[in-house]
């Protein structure tokens, strides 16, 4: 039995009950969504799970890895590409892990940046303290990425001894190489009061931020939404960087829009917004890659396939 269930904090509660329909759909347990025909067969159609070296480590490009510190966060997305882990205890990783972790990147010279990820790596952060320590003394790490949610799941987390502490850390080894802290954010009703303050802290806290978002159906396909929102978060003085086309994750089918769909609304923002406002639009390919999807300027483009890294053609 799959230990991802619901799992909200009081904070996303307070937004369901003042009425927020995105935060409801997002975080309330609805029913799964299968069609075998469309390919969502797989609980981990980016095959994560064969390209691990040691415990916890996810190494498919060559000069980067992602590092999954614990499998646990404040609250549970129920788009979630990794609910096949996310919720569990099983996932986080002991010193030893750590250790083992430290020394694989240590020997492999052609990693030269870490994301750590997880669940979410400030939801646990006695563990990240001791990874940061570690990875910081590594000469060929050129800089480190930190994905999280917290800010939006929990902000009022921010006031924890532990989590300022942390951050305070981050915030000095910022200054030795680049921190990226990449904040996944699907929509403007998550921009509250309090997400925005943490926000503001963070970015004075000389660490470089970024936002990720998810393509999800009836909850931000729509080009007023999106409009909104990458405007709020770029003159909040953080990047959008991508986003994604939901993974075909086994169940997740009703969260997926049509590709069409999000190309001209990407198309559409681009006309309207700042270069840098406008997020790359990708989709993690079920081999290996993550595979911009092209804006509707082009004549003649076939949106129902495409190649991936290793020119293996992908069905969409
Ligand atoms: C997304 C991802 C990365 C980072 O890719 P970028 O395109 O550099 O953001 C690294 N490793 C894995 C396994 C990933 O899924
Ligand atoms: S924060 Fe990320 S890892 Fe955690 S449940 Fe949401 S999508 Fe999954």
């Amino acid at each position: 039995m799959n230990s991802f269930s619901e799992k909200l904090t009081p904070h996303l509660k307070k937004l369901i009950e003042n009425g927020s329909n995105a935060i409801s759909r997002q975080f309330i347990a609805g029913e799964l969504k299968s069609t075998p025909e469309r390919n969502f067969i797989s609980h981990d159609p980016l095959k994560e799970d064969n390209f691990i070296p040691v415990r916890g480590i996810v190494h498919k490009y060559s000069n980067r890895v992602l590092w999954k510190l614990s499998y646990e966060c404040a609250a549970h997305c129920q788009f979630c590409t990794r609910r096949r882990q996310v919720g569990s205890k099983s996932g986080d990783l002991t010193k030893k892990d750590i250790k083992a972790g430290l020394e694989y990147i240590l020997n492999h010279k052609e990693i030269e940046e870490v994301i750590l990820s997880g669940g979410d790596p400030l939801f646990n952060p006695k563990v990240l303290n001791y990874a940061l320590e570690g990875l910081i003394k590594i000469d060929s790490i050129k800089s480190l990425r930190i994905g999280t949610r917290l800010p939006i799941h929990c902000p009022q987390m921010f006031d924890n001894p532990i989590l300022i502490k942390t951050i305070n850390i981050i915030s000095k080894y910022s200054k030795e190489l680049p921190i990226y802290m990449l904040i996944h954010i699907n929509h403007p009703d998550e921009l509250t009061r309090e997400s925005v303050e943490v926000i503001k802290k963070l970015r004075n806290k000389g660490l470089i931020l970024m936002s990720q978002t998810v393509f999800l159906k009836d909850i931000n396909d729509n080009t007023e939404i999106l409009d909104k929102l990458f405007r709020e978060i770029y003159f909040l003085g953080v990047i959008p960087y991508y986003i994604f086309r939901c993974d075909y994750v086994k169940g997740l089918e009703s969260f997926v829009c049509d590709i069409k769909k999000e190309q001209e609304i990407m198309t559409e923002l681009t006309k309207k917004l700042s270069g840098i406002a406008v997020p790359t639009h990708v989709f993690d390919v079920p081999g290996k890659g993550k595979i911009p999807i092209p804006l509707n300027f082009w004549k003649k483009i076939d949106l129902s396939r495409c190649s991936d890294f290793e020119d293996k053609e992908v069905l969409i």
